[in-house]
């Protein structure tokens, strides 16, 4: 079946998801708006900056496989907003380095990943700091209600881009949308940020790390064109993380810090600053197992990292597939 593409659509979440699927409907003629609920777009793709530092504390990296994928980043390559990360990535297991056996090109936004959101924001109309609460139908079409001020719309068609447990209680207008997304789950990620007053001089820029409560550690500044002050981001397992969702974030940042250091198997000097962030969805351990969904009779879509890969390049495409099928551009 073909259908048209609609006038005007809502995307909720300007993830890349989000952002992948409002180009999407843009390309096809639509008026779209874009709702997020932070101050800015890019989710879980986020770099924080803070005094002469600076951390990519969400996607560390990402790969381009799919040709569809690779026709997106394009301009951005060119330009120089995406660039490949040389790091020397290992697996670190309690003090030992080894090299991995499969080497993957690893791509980067330059000069932090959020330069990947900014650049597929550009020329959207995204409404910032709007979390919007329920999305409701009428005959006139879809209405969004914000925590705060005016319902929006209304909109002939609308697209949730969350991750999928805050998507759930916006889907209640689509049974079927509602069933199958409840049954994805989701799990979590403490980060904790942290930067030495030295380099520490570890023979790694980034480390798989084994038998440890920390699954991943990377130097940024060893990504393309990113301060030159040694800050660290390090990732807890989800297990770990699920285990002390609900702790306080400074005890975490110090345990994690311990962890390090058992993983370099070397004491640490006393960290210059250090944070922590609590990613309560961060992965994807229950997959819907579609990138997509989108209901023709209702014209109301999901789409995510959830659908069918948990990454930076599955959550663009399926956003892009979305907006693709929605318009009926077969
Ligand atoms: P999100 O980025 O989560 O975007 C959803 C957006 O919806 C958010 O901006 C959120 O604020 C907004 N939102 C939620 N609810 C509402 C609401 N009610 N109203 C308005 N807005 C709302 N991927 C890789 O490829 N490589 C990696 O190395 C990698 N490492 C990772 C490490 C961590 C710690 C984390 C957390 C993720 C990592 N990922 C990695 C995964 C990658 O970040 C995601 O796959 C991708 O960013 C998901 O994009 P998305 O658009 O689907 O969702």
């Amino acid at each position: 079946m073909v259908t048209s593409a609609p006038d005007r659509v809502a995307v909720v979440g300007a993830g890349v998801a989000g952002l992948a699927a409002a180009r999407g409907f843009v390309r096809a003629g639509a008026s779209v708006k874009v709702f997020e609920k932070a101050r800015a777009p890019g989710g879980r793709i986020s770099t924080r900056r803070a005094e002469d530092f600076a951390f990519d504390h969400g996607a560390q990296y990402f790969t381009c496989r799919d040709p569809r994928f690779a026709e997106i980043l394009e301009p951005m390559r060119r330009s120089g907003g995406v660039a490949p990360w040389q790091g020397r990535i290992r697996s670190l297991r309690r003090g030992r380095i080894a090299a991995l056996r499969e080497e993957t090109e690893r791509l980067v936004g330059v000069p932090g990943m959020s330069a990947l959101s900014r650049a597929l924001a550009a020329g959207l109309e995204v409404e910032a700091q709007c979390r919007i609460e329920a999305v409701e139908r009428s005959e006139r079409g879809w209405t969004l209600r914000p925590a705060q001020g005016e319902p929006a719309g209304p909109f002939d068609a609308v697209v949730v881009a969350t991750p999928a447990p805050q998507a759930v209680p916006l889907l209640e207008a689509a049974p079927r949308l509602h069933r199958a997304v409840s049954a994805v789950r989701m799990q979590p990620c403490w980060a904790a940020l942290v930067a030495f007053a030295s380099p520490l001089g570890a023979a790694l820029d980034g480390a798989f790390v084994e038998q440890s409560p920390l699954a991943w550690a990377a130097r940024n500044g060893s990504k393309p064109d990113r301060p030159a002050a040694d800050c660290w981001v390090l990732h807890a397992t989800p297990a770990w993380s699920e285990a002390n969702l609900e702790d306080e974030p400074e005890p975490i940042g110090a345990r994690l810090l311990d962890a390090f250091a058992e993983a370099l198997d070397r004491k640490l000097p006393a960290p210059e600053w250090l944070r922590t962030h609590r990613w309560r969805y961060a992965s994807t351990n229950q997959p819907l197992g579609q990138p997509y969904l989108w209901d023709t009779t209702a014209r109301m879509g999901v789409c995510g990292d959830w659908g069918d890969g948990g990454r930076v390049e599955r959550a663009v495409l399926s956003g892009d597939a979305l907006a693709h099928a929605a318009c009926g551009a077969e």
